[in-house]
């Protein structure tokens, strides 16, 4: 097997071009073919010798590959499905009136197992490698429209550390795709540790899955309250004083009857105080096989203005892509269980 040079910071392609005997600036011309110029093999890197292409193509490959599927919604959302790490990735292109997201996976399935999420049911099959990362993005058709990226698909990021921070450098980077680190969005549902290490070494903003603001309760939906606590998670926050153009956003689905009332709304404004943050309040999309229940319109309303008047900057994120699979992992278990040759799985969803 060859190794893919999609995913190569600098270092490693001024490595690769030292191996082939080519000065240094030519790790320059081999990035610019890669993540500008987007060739999909050696021989078209016109500006490169005959004899270190050919060097090249021995022994790696450029690792563009193209989705398998692609599911589109009435409100023009796109599912891409990628065939990766043994399993299928989804990315989300999510095209609105003045920018276009694009949502990435980090990991086929994930082990955080939490419970409003189908990604989780799928149990942890495999990290994807910085490259898997950035060719949902490089190969997908709507690539130059896209403003921001949101590291929110499957998987949790910051479990993926070393290759999030990989993809985030090429995104980011002069030699790569040059964006501005304000444009792009690494959610995570507080794995402290990596959690700072990923602060400290880029720029990005930060979204932290909240959910609930009670200890018992985030522990019954989210299985990680258990190792790092949301106390802690907002101590560390709280202690870095975040300024500058980071910005902090707390993701909160927003379910019926469990997280929506007065008391919520509280102790929510209670525990953040001190913190320059916004809170994104999410409809629930169901998902099969969990008791849990989106929170009608009207009450997700209500329960903004109650999170306002505390002084929290609040919006309700807009829901797409109800009519392809919206919930995140949804269309890659359908597939995973079709070419697993299991229909009656598939039905059971
Ligand atoms: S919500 Fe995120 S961290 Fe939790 S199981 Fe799903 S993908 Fe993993």
């Amino acid at each position: 097997m060859k190794t893919s040079l999609l995913g190569a910071t600098r270092k490693r392609l001024q490595a690769a071009a030292a191996e082939a005997g080519l000065p240094g600036y030519a790790a320059g011309q081999v990035a610019d073919w890669i993540y500008r110029k987007r060739v999909t093999g050696f021989e078209e890197m016109s500006n490169l010798p005959r004899a270190a292409r050919a060097f090249l193509a021995e022994r790696y490959e450029v690792g563009l590959s193209s989705p398998v599927k692609v599911r589109e919604s009435s409100d023009g959302t796109k599912k891409y499905l990628f065939a990766c790490g043994g399993g299928f990735v989804e990315a989300a292109w999510i095209p609105e009136e003045r920018r276009g997201t694009l949502c990435l996976s980090v990991q086929v399935g994930c082990k955080m197992g939490c419970l409003f999420c189908m990604t989780g049911k799928q149990g942890f099959q495999a990290h994807l490698s910085a490259g898997e990362i950035l060719n949902q993005y490089l190969s997908l058709p709507e690539r130059d429209q896209v403003t921001n990226i949101v590291f929110m698909g499957m998987g949790e990021p910051l479990d993926n550390l070393d290759a999030v921070l990989d993809s985030l450098e090429v995104l980011t980077g002069d030699y790569g795709m040059g964006m501005s680190p304000t444009r792009i969005t690494v959610s995570t549902i507080g794995l402290v540790p990596a959690m700072r290490t990923f602060l400290d070494r880029t720029r990005c903003h930060l979204a932290v899955s909240l959910h609930t603001p009670f200890e018992e309760e985030r522990r019954r939906l989210m299985p990680i309250e258990n190792v790092h606590p949301l106390s802690e998670v907002l101590a560390e926050l709280r202690a870095r004083k975040e300024r500058g153009q980071r910005r902090v956003s707390f993701e909160y689905i927003v379910f019926g009857g469990l997280n929506d009332t007065p008391r919520h709304a509280r102790e929510l404004a209670r525990i953040l105080d001190g913190i320059r943050c916004r809170v994104n309040l999410i409809a629930f999309h169901a998902i099969p096989g969990t008791p849990l229940a989106p929170s009608p319109r009207e009450k997700m309303e209500e329960f903004e203005v109650m999170l306002r008047d505390r002084g929290l900057l609040t919006t309700i994120r807009q829901s797409r892509g109800q009519d392809i699979e919206a919930a995140c992992g949804l269309l890659s278990t359908r597939e995973l269980v079709r070419a697993r040759g299991n229909p009656a799985a598939g039905s059971a969803e």
